[in-house]
Protein backbone atom coordinates (compact mmCIF):
# COMPACT_ATOMS: atom_id res chain seq x y z
CA UNK A 1 0.00 0.00 0.00
CA UNK A 2 1.44 3.45 -0.92
CA UNK A 3 0.24 6.63 -0.26
CA UNK A 4 0.64 10.15 -1.65
CA UNK A 5 -0.78 13.83 -0.30
CA UNK A 6 -2.55 15.79 -3.23
CA UNK A 7 -4.56 18.52 -3.55
CA UNK A 8 -8.69 17.62 -3.34
CA UNK A 9 -10.40 19.79 -6.66
CA UNK A 10 -13.68 18.04 -5.50
CA UNK A 11 -14.79 16.81 -2.67
CA UNK A 12 -15.76 12.77 -2.47
CA UNK A 13 -14.09 9.58 -1.69
CA UNK A 14 -13.71 6.44 -4.40
CA UNK A 15 -12.65 3.06 -4.50
CA UNK A 16 -11.54 1.57 -8.15
CA UNK A 17 -9.37 0.31 -10.46
CA UNK A 18 -7.37 2.68 -12.38
CA UNK A 19 -7.42 3.54 -15.85
CA UNK A 20 -4.99 5.87 -17.50
CA UNK A 21 -5.93 8.35 -20.20
CA UNK A 22 -2.99 8.02 -22.87
CA UNK A 23 -3.76 10.89 -25.01
CA UNK A 24 -1.35 11.39 -28.17
CA UNK A 25 1.43 13.96 -26.81
CA UNK A 26 2.75 13.78 -30.76
CA UNK A 27 5.51 16.31 -31.14
CA UNK A 28 4.18 18.63 -33.99
CA UNK A 29 6.93 18.48 -36.74
CA UNK A 30 7.57 22.26 -38.76
CA UNK A 31 7.44 21.50 -42.49
CA UNK A 32 8.08 23.82 -45.19
CA UNK A 33 5.19 23.77 -47.49
CA UNK A 34 5.20 24.65 -51.19
CA UNK A 35 1.53 26.00 -51.48
CA UNK A 36 0.65 28.24 -48.91
CA UNK A 37 -2.85 29.47 -50.06
CA UNK A 38 -3.84 25.27 -49.84
CA UNK A 39 -2.13 25.32 -46.56
CA UNK A 40 -4.88 28.19 -45.60
CA UNK A 41 -7.22 26.39 -46.99
CA UNK A 42 -6.76 23.33 -44.71
CA UNK A 43 -6.48 25.60 -41.55
CA UNK A 44 -10.13 27.20 -42.86
CA UNK A 45 -11.44 24.02 -43.23
CA UNK A 46 -10.20 22.41 -40.03
CA UNK A 47 -11.52 25.71 -38.34
CA UNK A 48 -14.60 25.06 -39.74
CA UNK A 49 -14.67 21.34 -39.02
CA UNK A 50 -13.84 22.12 -35.06
CA UNK A 51 -16.66 24.99 -34.88
CA UNK A 52 -19.16 21.94 -35.37
CA UNK A 53 -17.83 19.34 -32.90
CA UNK A 54 -18.30 21.92 -30.47
CA UNK A 55 -21.72 23.08 -31.26
CA UNK A 56 -22.45 19.04 -30.99
CA UNK A 57 -20.17 19.06 -27.42
CA UNK A 58 -21.65 22.03 -25.92
CA UNK A 59 -25.52 20.75 -26.88
CA UNK A 60 -24.56 18.04 -25.40
CA UNK A 61 -22.86 19.23 -22.06
CA UNK A 62 -26.04 21.30 -21.86
CA UNK A 63 -27.92 18.52 -21.70
CA UNK A 64 -25.85 16.66 -19.78
CA UNK A 65 -24.39 19.35 -16.79
CA UNK A 66 -26.20 22.76 -17.55
CA UNK A 67 -24.93 25.45 -18.60
CA UNK A 68 -21.60 25.82 -17.01
CA UNK A 69 -20.59 22.21 -19.17
CA UNK A 70 -21.82 24.35 -22.27
CA UNK A 71 -20.35 27.22 -21.57
CA UNK A 72 -16.69 25.63 -21.93
CA UNK A 73 -17.85 24.64 -25.65
CA UNK A 74 -18.52 28.09 -26.40
CA UNK A 75 -15.44 29.15 -25.07
CA UNK A 76 -13.83 27.12 -27.32
CA UNK A 77 -15.22 28.12 -29.79
CA UNK A 78 -14.40 31.72 -29.35
CA UNK A 79 -10.80 31.03 -28.82
CA UNK A 80 -10.97 29.25 -32.56
CA UNK A 81 -12.60 32.46 -34.27
CA UNK A 82 -10.40 34.98 -32.02
CA UNK A 83 -8.98 37.42 -34.32
CA UNK A 84 -5.27 37.10 -32.62
CA UNK A 85 -4.89 33.78 -33.09
CA UNK A 86 -6.12 33.45 -36.27
CA UNK A 87 -4.02 36.52 -37.44
CA UNK A 88 -0.82 34.72 -36.15
CA UNK A 89 -1.60 31.52 -37.39
CA UNK A 90 -2.65 32.74 -41.09
CA UNK A 91 0.70 34.93 -40.63
CA UNK A 92 2.70 31.85 -40.42
CA UNK A 93 1.32 30.11 -43.08
CA UNK A 94 1.68 33.11 -45.79
CA UNK A 95 4.95 34.25 -44.71
CA UNK A 96 6.84 31.11 -43.07
CA UNK A 97 5.00 28.65 -45.24
CA UNK A 98 4.85 26.71 -42.75
CA UNK A 99 2.11 23.33 -42.42
CA UNK A 100 -0.55 24.28 -40.78
CA UNK A 101 -0.46 21.72 -37.99
CA UNK A 102 2.73 23.47 -36.78
CA UNK A 103 1.12 27.22 -37.25
CA UNK A 104 -1.90 25.96 -35.25
CA UNK A 105 0.35 24.74 -32.16
CA UNK A 106 2.96 27.07 -32.10
CA UNK A 107 0.10 29.99 -31.98
CA UNK A 108 -1.90 28.59 -29.28
CA UNK A 109 1.22 27.86 -27.30
CA UNK A 110 2.55 31.53 -27.56
CA UNK A 111 -0.77 32.54 -26.49
CA UNK A 112 -1.53 30.15 -23.71
CA UNK A 113 2.38 30.90 -22.79
CA UNK A 114 1.03 35.02 -22.46
CA UNK A 115 -2.09 33.48 -20.43
CA UNK A 116 -0.18 31.06 -17.59
CA UNK A 117 2.08 34.29 -16.90
CA UNK A 118 -0.90 36.20 -15.94
CA UNK A 119 -1.51 36.90 -12.35
CA UNK A 120 -5.61 35.84 -12.17
CA UNK A 121 -5.95 32.28 -12.24
CA UNK A 122 -9.16 32.22 -13.56
CA UNK A 123 -7.39 34.03 -16.78
CA UNK A 124 -4.35 31.40 -16.33
CA UNK A 125 -6.65 28.61 -16.74
CA UNK A 126 -7.90 29.10 -20.26
CA UNK A 127 -4.13 28.51 -21.47
CA UNK A 128 -5.12 24.52 -20.97
CA UNK A 129 -8.09 25.70 -23.29
CA UNK A 130 -5.86 27.18 -26.24
CA UNK A 131 -4.22 23.99 -25.95
CA UNK A 132 -7.08 22.28 -25.95
CA UNK A 133 -8.00 24.27 -29.14
CA UNK A 134 -5.21 23.67 -31.28
CA UNK A 135 -4.95 20.06 -30.12
CA UNK A 136 -8.39 19.36 -31.99
CA UNK A 137 -7.16 21.72 -34.72
CA UNK A 138 -4.18 18.93 -34.74
CA UNK A 139 -6.30 15.86 -34.62
CA UNK A 140 -8.68 17.50 -37.62
CA UNK A 141 -6.06 18.30 -39.72
CA UNK A 142 -3.86 14.56 -39.36
CA UNK A 143 -7.19 13.20 -39.78
CA UNK A 144 -6.83 11.63 -37.02
CA UNK A 145 -9.83 13.40 -35.61
CA UNK A 146 -10.22 13.77 -31.62
CA UNK A 147 -13.65 11.88 -32.13
CA UNK A 148 -11.96 8.91 -33.04
CA UNK A 149 -9.37 8.96 -30.63
CA UNK A 150 -11.82 9.23 -27.82
CA UNK A 151 -14.45 6.97 -29.47
CA UNK A 152 -11.77 4.53 -28.64
CA UNK A 153 -11.29 5.62 -25.93
CA UNK A 154 -15.29 5.25 -25.02
CA UNK A 155 -15.68 1.86 -26.66
CA UNK A 156 -12.59 0.96 -24.14
CA UNK A 157 -14.13 2.10 -21.11
CA UNK A 158 -17.75 1.12 -22.36
CA UNK A 159 -16.49 -2.40 -22.01
CA UNK A 160 -14.81 -0.97 -18.65
CA UNK A 161 -15.98 -1.60 -14.79
CA UNK A 162 -16.19 1.72 -13.32
CA UNK A 163 -12.61 2.69 -12.99
CA UNK A 164 -10.57 5.53 -11.58
CA UNK A 165 -9.57 8.24 -14.20
CA UNK A 166 -5.91 9.20 -14.11
CA UNK A 167 -4.43 11.97 -16.55
CA UNK A 168 -2.02 14.01 -16.67
CA UNK A 169 -3.76 17.22 -17.41
CA UNK A 170 -7.40 16.65 -17.96
CA UNK A 171 -9.49 18.95 -20.91
CA UNK A 172 -12.62 19.52 -20.82
CA UNK A 173 -13.86 17.38 -23.72
CA UNK A 174 -12.00 14.11 -22.20
CA UNK A 175 -14.39 13.80 -19.67
CA UNK A 176 -17.04 14.43 -22.05
CA UNK A 177 -16.04 12.10 -24.56
CA UNK A 178 -15.21 9.02 -22.41
CA UNK A 179 -18.09 7.21 -21.06
CA UNK A 180 -18.55 9.32 -17.89
CA UNK A 181 -21.22 7.13 -15.82
CA UNK A 182 -18.32 4.80 -15.09
CA UNK A 183 -16.01 7.45 -13.85
CA UNK A 184 -15.47 7.38 -9.90
CA UNK A 185 -12.90 9.52 -10.11
CA UNK A 186 -10.50 12.06 -11.14
CA UNK A 187 -6.54 11.91 -10.97
CA UNK A 188 -4.43 14.15 -12.37
CA UNK A 189 -0.71 15.64 -12.04
CA UNK A 190 -1.78 19.04 -12.96
CA UNK A 191 -4.72 21.28 -12.55
CA UNK A 192 -5.81 23.64 -9.83
CA UNK A 193 -9.52 23.92 -8.12
CA UNK A 194 -10.50 26.76 -11.09
CA UNK A 195 -9.57 23.92 -13.85
CA UNK A 196 -12.26 23.27 -15.79
CA UNK A 197 -11.75 19.27 -14.61
CA UNK A 198 -12.31 20.78 -11.09
CA UNK A 199 -15.58 22.38 -12.08
CA UNK A 200 -16.82 19.57 -14.20
CA UNK A 201 -16.10 16.84 -11.42
CA UNK A 202 -17.29 18.87 -8.93
CA UNK A 203 -20.95 19.70 -11.29
CA UNK A 204 -21.08 16.07 -11.78
CA UNK A 205 -20.49 15.40 -8.36
CA UNK A 206 -17.02 12.98 -9.03
CA UNK A 207 -14.15 13.52 -6.41
CA UNK A 208 -11.34 14.68 -8.12
CA UNK A 209 -7.25 15.57 -6.56
CA UNK A 210 -4.38 16.75 -8.57
CA UNK A 211 -0.89 17.44 -7.97
CA UNK A 212 -0.24 13.73 -7.89
CA UNK A 213 2.66 12.06 -9.55
CA UNK A 214 1.81 8.72 -10.39
CA UNK A 215 3.76 6.34 -13.46
CA UNK A 216 1.87 4.35 -16.24
CA UNK A 217 2.49 0.86 -14.36
CA UNK A 218 -0.80 2.11 -11.89
CA UNK A 219 -3.01 0.71 -14.88
CA UNK A 220 -5.70 -1.63 -13.33
CA UNK A 221 -4.20 -1.31 -9.84
CA UNK A 222 -7.14 -0.76 -7.22
CA UNK A 223 -6.84 2.72 -5.40
CA UNK A 224 -8.80 5.19 -2.70
CA UNK A 225 -9.00 8.71 -3.87
CA UNK A 226 -10.15 10.85 -1.20
CA UNK A 227 -10.89 14.27 -2.54
CA UNK A 228 -11.92 15.51 0.69
CA UNK A 229 -8.54 15.22 2.60
CA UNK A 230 -6.47 15.35 -0.79
CA UNK A 231 -4.96 11.88 -0.72
CA UNK A 232 -4.63 8.87 -3.10
CA UNK A 233 -3.93 5.18 -1.76
CA UNK A 234 -2.49 2.98 -4.25
CA UNK A 235 -3.23 -0.54 -3.71
CA UNK A 236 -4.89 -0.09 -0.06
CA UNK A 237 -4.77 -2.72 2.15
CA UNK A 238 -7.74 -4.32 3.88
CA UNK A 239 -8.58 -2.01 6.85
CA UNK A 240 -7.65 0.59 4.41
CA UNK A 241 -10.32 0.28 1.98
CA UNK A 242 -12.97 -1.09 5.22
CA UNK A 243 -12.00 2.66 6.58
CA UNK A 244 -12.68 4.77 3.26
CA UNK A 245 -16.14 2.30 2.18
CA UNK A 246 -17.32 3.37 5.56
CA UNK A 247 -16.42 7.24 4.80
CA UNK A 248 -17.71 7.13 1.34
CA UNK A 249 -21.15 5.54 2.36
CA UNK A 250 -21.41 8.36 5.09
CA UNK A 251 -20.52 11.07 2.22
CA UNK A 252 -22.98 9.61 -0.36
CA UNK A 253 -25.98 9.29 2.35
CA UNK A 254 -25.61 12.55 4.47
CA UNK A 255 -24.69 14.73 1.20
CA UNK A 256 -28.29 14.11 0.10
CA UNK A 257 -29.74 14.91 3.46
CA UNK A 258 -28.24 17.78 4.90
CA UNK A 259 -29.69 20.78 2.99
CA UNK A 260 -32.71 20.99 5.90
CA UNK A 261 -29.71 21.80 8.46
CA UNK A 262 -28.65 24.91 6.53
CA UNK A 263 -29.10 27.94 8.83
CA UNK A 264 -29.81 26.34 12.41
CA UNK A 265 -27.30 26.76 15.08
CA UNK A 266 -25.67 25.04 17.50
CA UNK A 267 -24.27 25.27 21.25
CA UNK A 268 -22.54 23.65 23.34
CA UNK A 269 -23.63 21.71 26.46
CA UNK A 270 -23.23 24.75 28.47
CA UNK A 271 -25.42 26.22 25.92
CA UNK A 272 -22.72 28.73 24.91
CA UNK A 273 -22.83 29.36 21.12
CA UNK A 274 -20.79 26.31 19.11
CA UNK A 275 -19.93 27.60 15.37
CA UNK A 276 -18.96 25.69 12.84
CA UNK A 277 -16.57 27.38 10.94
CA UNK A 278 -14.84 25.97 7.29
CA UNK A 279 -11.22 25.31 6.45
CA UNK A 280 -10.00 26.84 2.88
CA UNK A 281 -7.19 27.21 1.46
CA UNK A 282 -8.35 29.64 -1.82
CA UNK A 283 -11.23 31.77 -2.81
CA UNK A 284 -12.97 28.14 -4.77
CA UNK A 285 -12.94 27.02 -0.94
CA UNK A 286 -14.51 29.65 0.55
CA UNK A 287 -17.34 29.22 -2.07
CA UNK A 288 -18.00 25.78 -0.74
CA UNK A 289 -17.66 26.96 2.47
CA UNK A 290 -20.87 29.38 1.75
CA UNK A 291 -22.58 26.49 -0.45
CA UNK A 292 -22.02 24.31 2.77
CA UNK A 293 -23.31 27.29 4.89
CA UNK A 294 -20.24 27.89 7.31
CA UNK A 295 -20.80 30.65 10.04
CA UNK A 296 -17.41 31.88 9.17
CA UNK A 297 -13.66 31.06 7.75
CA UNK A 298 -12.27 29.46 10.64
CA UNK A 299 -8.34 28.50 8.86
CA UNK A 300 -7.49 30.25 5.77
CA UNK A 301 -4.38 28.27 4.81
CA UNK A 302 -2.62 31.14 3.03
CA UNK A 303 0.08 28.84 2.41
CA UNK A 304 -2.03 27.45 -0.11
CA UNK A 305 -1.72 31.31 -1.71
CA UNK A 306 2.54 30.60 -2.25
CA UNK A 307 2.45 26.70 -3.62
CA UNK A 308 2.66 25.97 -7.22
CA UNK A 309 3.92 29.43 -7.87
CA UNK A 310 7.31 30.49 -9.50
CA UNK A 311 7.71 33.47 -6.85
CA UNK A 312 5.63 34.81 -3.62
CA UNK A 313 2.54 36.43 -4.27
CA UNK A 314 2.60 40.29 -3.92
CA UNK A 315 1.34 42.71 -1.09
CA UNK A 316 -1.50 43.87 -3.18
CA UNK A 317 -2.21 40.30 -4.67
CA UNK A 318 -2.86 38.63 -1.06
CA UNK A 319 -4.50 41.66 -0.18
CA UNK A 320 -6.85 41.20 -2.85
CA UNK A 321 -7.52 37.91 -2.34
CA UNK A 322 -8.47 37.84 1.82
CA UNK A 323 -10.37 41.37 0.74
CA UNK A 324 -12.48 38.95 -1.39
CA UNK A 325 -12.70 36.09 0.82
CA UNK A 326 -14.06 38.64 3.44
CA UNK A 327 -16.59 39.92 1.03
CA UNK A 328 -17.64 36.64 -0.18
CA UNK A 329 -18.03 35.58 3.45
CA UNK A 330 -20.85 39.22 4.31
CA UNK A 331 -19.97 39.63 7.61
CA UNK A 332 -18.81 36.44 8.99
CA UNK A 333 -15.91 35.95 10.36
CA UNK A 334 -12.22 34.93 8.57
CA UNK A 335 -9.71 33.57 10.31
CA UNK A 336 -5.71 33.69 8.19
CA UNK A 337 -3.47 31.87 9.29
CA UNK A 338 0.24 33.39 7.91
CA UNK A 339 2.14 31.02 5.98
CA UNK A 340 2.77 27.92 6.98
CA UNK A 341 5.58 26.44 4.91
CA UNK A 342 7.47 23.02 5.73
CA UNK A 343 6.55 19.44 5.61
CA UNK A 344 4.31 18.41 2.65
CA UNK A 345 4.29 22.40 2.01
CA UNK A 346 7.31 22.84 -0.08
CA UNK A 347 7.92 25.84 -2.22
CA UNK A 348 10.95 26.29 -4.85
CA UNK A 349 11.76 29.93 -4.86
CA UNK A 350 12.41 30.16 -1.25
CA UNK A 351 15.13 28.80 0.63
CA UNK A 352 14.20 26.33 2.66
CA UNK A 353 16.55 24.13 3.84
CA UNK A 354 16.60 24.83 7.52
CA UNK A 355 15.58 21.70 9.57
CA UNK A 356 13.22 24.00 11.62
CA UNK A 357 12.01 26.06 9.01
CA UNK A 358 8.22 25.22 10.24
CA UNK A 359 5.74 27.78 10.35
CA UNK A 360 6.09 31.15 12.06
CA UNK A 361 9.91 30.27 12.80
CA UNK A 362 9.87 30.12 9.23
CA UNK A 363 8.27 33.32 8.81
CA UNK A 364 10.24 35.18 11.79
CA UNK A 365 13.05 33.82 9.83
CA UNK A 366 12.03 35.56 6.58
CA UNK A 367 11.60 38.44 7.88
CA UNK A 368 10.35 40.98 4.68
CA UNK A 369 7.89 37.74 3.04
CA UNK A 370 6.47 37.88 6.91
CA UNK A 371 5.85 41.83 6.67
CA UNK A 372 4.35 41.79 3.14
CA UNK A 373 1.91 39.44 4.40
CA UNK A 374 1.20 41.20 7.60
CA UNK A 375 0.49 44.30 5.43
CA UNK A 376 -2.06 42.93 3.40
CA UNK A 377 -3.81 41.36 6.24
CA UNK A 378 -4.02 44.55 8.40
CA UNK A 379 -5.44 46.39 5.15
CA UNK A 380 -7.58 43.77 4.17
CA UNK A 381 -9.37 44.00 8.01
CA UNK A 382 -10.46 47.29 7.33
CA UNK A 383 -13.24 46.39 5.46
CA UNK A 384 -14.27 42.85 7.73
CA UNK A 385 -14.31 40.98 10.82
CA UNK A 386 -10.86 39.21 10.14
CA UNK A 387 -8.34 37.54 12.28
CA UNK A 388 -4.69 36.49 12.26
CA UNK A 389 -3.63 32.99 13.31
CA UNK A 390 0.03 32.06 13.57
CA UNK A 391 1.14 28.46 13.05
CA UNK A 392 3.61 26.03 14.79
CA UNK A 393 4.18 28.02 17.74
CA UNK A 394 6.34 26.86 20.57
CA UNK A 395 6.87 29.02 22.87
CA UNK A 396 6.76 32.74 24.41
CA UNK A 397 9.48 34.17 22.76
CA UNK A 398 7.66 33.82 19.77
CA UNK A 399 5.13 35.80 20.11
CA UNK A 400 7.24 38.64 21.47
CA UNK A 401 9.01 38.72 17.97
CA UNK A 402 5.81 38.76 16.44
CA UNK A 403 4.74 41.75 18.26
CA UNK A 404 8.18 43.87 17.38
CA UNK A 405 7.60 43.02 13.72
CA UNK A 406 4.30 43.88 13.95
CA UNK A 407 5.03 47.12 15.76
CA UNK A 408 7.35 47.67 12.36
CA UNK A 409 4.46 47.05 10.23
CA UNK A 410 1.74 49.28 11.68
CA UNK A 411 5.16 51.78 11.31
CA UNK A 412 5.50 51.37 7.78
CA UNK A 413 1.83 51.55 7.12
CA UNK A 414 1.04 54.69 9.25
CA UNK A 415 4.02 56.51 7.81
CA UNK A 416 2.93 55.73 3.97
CA UNK A 417 -0.36 56.76 5.11
CA UNK A 418 -2.00 53.56 4.24
CA UNK A 419 -5.45 52.23 6.48
CA UNK A 420 -5.23 49.39 8.19
CA UNK A 421 -6.82 47.90 11.26
CA UNK A 422 -4.96 45.48 13.92
CA UNK A 423 -6.77 42.42 14.04
CA UNK A 424 -7.38 39.87 16.59
CA UNK A 425 -4.39 37.83 17.18
CA UNK A 426 -4.45 34.25 17.43
CA UNK A 427 -1.96 31.26 17.83
CA UNK A 428 -2.20 28.10 16.78
CA UNK A 429 -1.33 25.29 19.52
CA UNK A 430 -0.18 22.07 17.26
CA UNK A 431 3.19 20.91 18.98
CA UNK A 432 3.33 19.69 22.58
CA UNK A 433 5.68 22.86 23.91
CA UNK A 434 3.10 24.96 22.99
CA UNK A 435 0.36 22.56 24.54
CA UNK A 436 2.79 22.89 27.60
CA UNK A 437 2.85 26.42 27.87
CA UNK A 438 -0.94 27.14 26.51
CA UNK A 439 -1.80 28.63 29.68
CA UNK A 440 0.54 31.00 29.44
CA UNK A 441 0.66 31.72 25.76
CA UNK A 442 -3.73 31.97 26.33
CA UNK A 443 -2.85 35.41 28.14
CA UNK A 444 -1.09 36.60 25.45
CA UNK A 445 -3.60 36.66 22.26
CA UNK A 446 -7.02 36.60 21.44
CA UNK A 447 -7.77 33.32 20.57
CA UNK A 448 -6.40 29.86 20.34
CA UNK A 449 -6.94 27.30 17.80
CA UNK A 450 -6.05 24.05 18.27
CA UNK A 451 -4.12 22.20 14.66
CA UNK A 452 -4.89 18.18 16.32
CA UNK A 453 -3.09 17.01 12.90
CA UNK A 454 0.11 18.21 14.17
CA UNK A 455 -0.43 17.92 17.72
CA UNK A 456 -1.31 14.37 17.84
CA UNK A 457 0.96 13.39 15.15
CA UNK A 458 3.72 15.30 17.97
CA UNK A 459 2.23 13.93 21.03
CA UNK A 460 2.14 10.15 19.51
CA UNK A 461 5.36 10.53 16.86
CA UNK A 462 3.35 9.13 14.61
CA UNK A 463 3.92 10.48 10.83
CA UNK A 464 1.00 12.25 9.87
CA UNK A 465 0.59 11.53 6.79
CA UNK A 466 -0.07 7.82 7.43
CA UNK A 467 -1.56 7.18 11.06
CA UNK A 468 -5.64 7.47 10.98
CA UNK A 469 -6.33 9.92 13.96
CA UNK A 470 -9.85 8.93 14.14
CA UNK A 471 -8.76 5.43 15.35
CA UNK A 472 -6.53 6.98 18.07
CA UNK A 473 -5.18 3.63 19.98
CA UNK A 474 -7.57 3.73 23.74
CA UNK A 475 -4.72 3.97 25.73
CA UNK A 476 -3.48 7.45 23.69
CA UNK A 477 -7.17 8.73 22.96
CA UNK A 478 -7.26 9.70 26.85
CA UNK A 479 -4.17 11.09 26.72
CA UNK A 480 -4.93 12.79 24.20
CA UNK A 481 -8.43 13.76 25.08
CA UNK A 482 -6.67 15.28 28.38
CA UNK A 483 -4.38 17.63 26.18
CA UNK A 484 -7.35 19.13 24.66
CA UNK A 485 -9.06 19.54 27.54
CA UNK A 486 -6.80 21.63 29.19
CA UNK A 487 -6.06 23.69 26.60
CA UNK A 488 -9.59 24.64 26.43
CA UNK A 489 -9.50 25.23 30.15
CA UNK A 490 -6.65 27.45 29.58
CA UNK A 491 -7.80 29.25 26.79
CA UNK A 492 -11.25 29.60 29.22
CA UNK A 493 -9.56 30.78 32.26
CA UNK A 494 -7.77 33.42 30.17
CA UNK A 495 -11.34 34.61 28.81
CA UNK A 496 -10.65 33.79 25.20
CA UNK A 497 -12.31 31.59 22.79
CA UNK A 498 -10.68 28.16 21.66
CA UNK A 499 -11.48 26.54 18.13
CA UNK A 500 -10.29 22.72 17.08
CA UNK A 501 -8.84 23.06 13.30
CA UNK A 502 -7.69 19.65 12.81
CA UNK A 503 -9.03 17.00 11.11
CA UNK A 504 -10.89 15.67 14.94
CA UNK A 505 -13.05 18.73 14.24
CA UNK A 506 -15.04 17.11 12.23
CA UNK A 507 -14.62 13.04 13.57
CA UNK A 508 -18.16 12.54 15.01
CA UNK A 509 -16.70 10.20 17.20
CA UNK A 510 -15.62 12.96 19.12
CA UNK A 511 -18.05 15.18 18.85
CA UNK A 512 -19.36 14.59 22.30
CA UNK A 513 -16.41 15.52 24.05
CA UNK A 514 -16.35 18.73 22.15
CA UNK A 515 -19.57 19.74 23.10
CA UNK A 516 -18.87 18.89 27.03
CA UNK A 517 -15.66 20.79 26.93
CA UNK A 518 -17.40 23.71 25.61
CA UNK A 519 -15.66 24.06 23.07
CA UNK A 520 -16.19 27.86 21.03
CA UNK A 521 -15.84 26.77 17.36
CA UNK A 522 -15.08 24.10 15.29
CA UNK A 523 -13.51 24.12 11.94
CA UNK A 524 -13.53 21.78 8.95
CA UNK A 525 -13.81 20.73 5.25
CA UNK A 526 -16.49 22.95 4.22
CA UNK A 527 -18.32 19.86 2.75
CA UNK A 528 -18.24 18.31 6.77
CA UNK A 529 -20.25 21.28 8.01
CA UNK A 530 -23.81 19.96 7.42
CA UNK A 531 -23.47 16.67 8.64
CA UNK A 532 -21.70 17.92 12.03
CA UNK A 533 -24.07 20.29 12.42
CA UNK A 534 -26.99 17.15 12.11
CA UNK A 535 -24.70 15.60 14.60
CA UNK A 536 -24.76 18.09 17.41
CA UNK A 537 -28.63 19.28 16.90
CA UNK A 538 -28.90 15.25 17.49
CA UNK A 539 -26.36 15.45 20.68
CA UNK A 540 -28.51 18.17 22.65
CA UNK A 541 -31.62 17.02 21.55
CA UNK A 542 -31.06 13.53 23.21
CA UNK A 543 -28.35 14.31 26.21
CA UNK A 544 -30.45 17.82 27.31
CA UNK A 545 -33.91 15.74 26.87
C1 LIG B 1 -3.33 21.03 12.12
O1 LIG B 1 -2.13 20.76 12.22
O2 LIG B 1 -4.23 20.44 12.75
C2 LIG B 1 -3.77 22.09 11.20
C3 LIG B 1 -5.02 22.47 11.13
O3 LIG B 1 -2.82 22.63 10.39
P1 LIG B 1 -2.40 21.96 8.99
O4 LIG B 1 -3.27 20.77 8.81
O5 LIG B 1 -2.56 22.97 7.96
O6 LIG B 1 -0.98 21.62 9.26
MG1 LIG C 1 -0.66 22.10 11.33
Amino acid sequence: MEQYGAKGISKGIAIGKIHILKKEESVIEKRCVKDAEAELVRYREATAKAIAQLKDLAEKALLEMGEEGANIFGGHQLLLADSGYQQMVCELLQEEKVNAEYAVTYAADKIAGQLEALEDAYIRERATDMKDVSHRLVSILSDKTDIQTNAEQKTDTDTREPYVLFARELFPADLLEVNREKILAVVTQSGSPHSHAAILAKTLGIPAITKVSWNLDFEDKTCIVDGINGILIIEPDESAIEKYSRMQKEWNEQAGLLQKWKGQKTFSKAGKALKLMANVGDLADVEMAIKNDAEGIGLFRSEFLFLGKTKAPTEEQQLEVYKTALQKMHGKPVVIRTLDLGDDKQVPYLDMSGEEDRGIRFCLKHKDLFKIQLKALFRAAVIGELSVLYPMITERKELQEIRQIIAEVETELSKEGIEYVLPRQGIMIETQQAAECSSDLAKQVDFISIGTNDLISCMLGTDRWQADTSEIEAENYEEVYSLIRQIVINAHNAGISVSICGELAADTEWTERFWEMGVDFLSMVPGQILPLRKKIKELTDTLLL
